[in-house]
């Protein structure tokens, strides 16, 4: 689950880890009053607005700026609220924003000591380890630094026995050039982030830029976590951060059906029980010519409440000209799969596009005689080959319309 930058601060806040202080606005009046607080607290009228969406390269597409007075925030943030902010992460059709973050600009005006470091943290699954990986370029996307300067970029792998060791934190301020005071502060933000990291069950902790002040100060300038959906049971007070209006609607609906939907951009349709088969299913498509729309399972216990779900979901595209029903008859009987296909068919009326159905497996001939016999336009189909040949037949006829 992606959470916004404010939130992932206050995350890191609340490990002792210092950042970049501000507070969320939802409107232009309330953008003013976090600035004034910031004033009366930290004596300054330089402030940032931010932008949150989940999305990084804000600071390229106009959703990062600075902000001279208490008014201009105000103003600022005015521009900012409701825009439609396009970035090289959301794609041209970009993303609303709705708040922004308010908070102090801890670059020092005029400052030729200050550094940006790019930090994250991530769980390596094909090692079994965690990794930070850092560079002394931070400030740009690290794709860019990737590309350009490899070397560049270092990396510790940590062993989840034993933590992030102090060792590892001086190697790590040491090959981003700290020294002093820095150096110091460095490393008690390294054993924060780690914290943080651990403490959150986080996926993935990136701060890009992390900021050395001319007065040797560390602090996260900007901050992106992903946390792990499997362990949020473990942080109720997490959980609630997840914001749906960042997140496809039709994935968001399939959610509360229980039913795992990827949406694709391909003309087919898929519903299928497991993920294994949902995944050779996508693959079949793909080879009898078409291309998935969708990846969907919908689980072990599908019934006809959650075939009609399904189909809902799938008919929600305008791009999909076929839906394939693949389903094996595990634990979910094939004729109960049959009759809810017949069901959620009858219960939404009119479906535009033709549907493939194979059953295999628990009384799979029962289910076939239902589909054949149910008079509606559906295809049944008893092997996997015989289901794409359908598939493509049914593709090629309507390309020759
Ligand atoms: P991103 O573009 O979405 O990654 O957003 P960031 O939070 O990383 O901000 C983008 C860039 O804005 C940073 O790399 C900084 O160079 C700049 N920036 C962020 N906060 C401040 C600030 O307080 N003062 C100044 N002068 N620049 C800032
Ligand atoms: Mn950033």
């Amino acid at each position: 689950m992606n959470i916004h930058e404010f939130q992932g601060k206050s995350i890191l806040k609340a490990f002792g880890v210092d950042i970049q202080e501000g507070f969320v606005a939802e409107t232009s009046d309330q953008a003013v009053m976090v600035a004034g607080t910031l004033r009366e607290k930290y004596g300054s009228d330089f402030f940032v607005v931010k932008a949150q969406i989940h999305a990084g390269g804000r600071g390229k597409g106009g959703g990062v700026k600075l902000a001279k007075s208490v008014e201009e925030a105000g103003t600022l943030a005015a521009r900012m609220i409701g825009m439609n902010l396009v970035t090289p992460q959301t794609g041209p059709q970009g993303r609303k924003v709705n708040r922004v973050l308010v908070a102090q600009d801890v670059y020092y005006k005029g400052d030729s000591e200050i550094q940006e470091f790019y930090i994250s943290i991530l769980l390596d699954r094909s090692k079994g380890r965690y990794t930070v990986m850092y560079s002394p370029d931070g400030g740009m996307s690290i794709e860019e630094v990737a590309e350009k300067s490899p070397d560049r970029i270092f990396t510790e792998e940590i062993d989840p026995g034993i933590g992030l060791q102090q060792y590892q934190c001086r190697n790590i301020a040491f090959k981003l050039g700290l020294s002093g005071a820095a150096f110091k502060n460095m490393l008690k933000f390294l054993e924060g982030i780690w914290e943080a990291f651990t403490g959150t069950d986080t996926q993935l902790l990136e701060i890009n830029p992390v900021l050395k002040t001319s007065d040797n100060r560390i602090l996260a300038v900007d901050c992106k976590v992903i946390l792990d959906d499997n362990a949020l049971f473990r942080h109720p007070e997490l959980a609630e951060m997840r914001d749906l209006s960042e997140e496809d609607p039709v994935e968001v609906e399939a959610g509360k059906y229980n039913l795992n939907f990827v949406k694709l951009d391909g003309n087919v349709g898929c519903m299928v029980n497991g993920a294994g088969l949902a995944m050779a299913t996508m693959d079949i498509i793909k080879l009898s010519g078409g291309s998935p729309a969708n990846f969907l399972d919908v689980g072990g216990g599908a019934s006809a409440k959650t075939v009609e779900a399904g189909f809902r979901i799938i008919l929600k595209d305008p791009e999909v000209k076929a839906i394939l029903i693949n389903i094996f008859g595990g634990i979910v009987r094939c004729d109960r799969v049959a009759n809810g296909v017949v069901e959620a068919y009858k219960s939404i009326g009119e479906i535009g596009v033709p549907v493939i159905v194979r059953l295999q497996g628990t009384n799979a001939e029962e289910g076939k005689e239902i589909i054949d016999k149910s008079g509606l336009k559906v295809f049944s189909a008893v092997s996997f080959r015989e289901a794409a040949e359908k598939v493509k037949k049914v593709l090629d006829r309507q390309q020759n319309n």
